[in-house]
């Protein structure tokens, strides 16, 4: 096959075809820079923490944004939580990024999941009998933006690509959560004085894209160690690709429409939580209720 731009010999093959290495970085790139101005993501003078995981969504995001971090003119650091568990954050996945952070000259901060709280992930989700990720998905939203906030940054920046959103997408619409549908977008204004503004730069690209640039930019990462407990239990990764294999392009004008979907849900209000004040819609946050008393609820 071609590259779709040059019409040299194609190198990477991605959804939307094949590319040479050059041209695909500077497809890749384009398209990552679009986004971020088109949605005004990011404004001079932000102070923007990219949630970084080892992983090659995550380390592309980082890489990119120190790439536009001159020409736009804004504050950039890295957050790494260490989960406390071996299957997904360990002492290589924090290696990795911490060389990378080394390379791209980004200040890296490491927050303990274990200096934070006495219990672990896996124990709660066990006393709670709900699935690890489930657990693990309120400690990262609770971590990243109290810290995100407490640090004095104004925009949390994660490396979610368009197949997260997409498979995001159907498992909530599926389940009648409409109101975290709503909040598929690029940019996800702040709508408490506590709640920081979250943005996805890679929002339009593919996780084949992001493997293929970050393979080509030669950094390292960990390649399936993210989501081990999701890989295993997700079905949504075969679906897609499968949908994908019969109509090229689905997933990235899925994301592209997604991007102009209105949707008015009244959101509910958020207050603080009486036991550590963080912004919830609950009496008492999920991450209090289940690191912080014992017994359900
Ligand atoms: Fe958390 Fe991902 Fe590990 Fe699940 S697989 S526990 S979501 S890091
Ligand atoms: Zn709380």
């Amino acid at each position: 096959m071609k590259c779709l731009s040059c019409k040299k010999e194609g190198e990477i093959r991605v959804e939307v075809g094949s590319f040479c290495k050059e041209c695909f970085i500077r497809y890749y790139e384009r398209k990552v820079e679009r986004i971020v101005k088109k949605f005004k993501m990011i404004v001079p003078g932000d102070r923007v923490l990219v949630a970084v995981s080892g992983g090659k969504d995550s380390s592309s995001c980082l890489f990119l944004l120190s790439k536009l971090k001159k020409k736009i003119g804004f504050e950039l650091e890295a957050l790494y939580i260490d989960l406390g568990m071996e299957e997904c954050t360990n002492p290589r996945t924090e290696a990795i990024v911490k060389k990378l952070c080394r390379q791209l000259e980004v200040k890296l901060n490491i927050l303990r999941m274990k200096e934070i709280v006495e219990k672990g992930i896996k124990e709660v989700a066990r006393e709670r009998r709900r699935p690890v990720c489930s657990v693990c998905g309120v400690v990262k939203r609770y971590l990243m933006n109290k810290y995100t906030r407490e640090w004095g940054f104004n925009k949390l920046a994660t490396g979610h690509n368009a197949d997260d959103i997409v498979r995001f997408f159907f498992k909530n619409w599926l389940s009648g959560n409409l109101e975290w549908i709503a909040k598929l977008k690029p940019i996800v204004p702040s709508t408490h004085p506590k709640l920081v503004t979250r943005i996805r730069p890679l929002f339009e690209c593919t996780e084949k894209e992001n493997y293929a640039y970050a393979s080509i930019r030669g950094f390292h990462f960990v390649s399936c160690t993210r989501c081990s407990y999701m890989l295993r239990k997700d079905k949504w990764r075969e679906i897609l690709e499968f949908i994908e294999k019969k109509r090229r392009g689905f997933k990235i004008s899925f994301v592209k429409n997604l991007e102009k979907l209105e949707m008015r849900i009244p959101e509910k209000k958020l207050r603080e939580c009486e036991v550590c004040g963080e912004p919830t819609n609950l009496k008492i946050c999920s991450f209090c209720k289940m690191f912080r008393q014992g017994g359900k609820g």
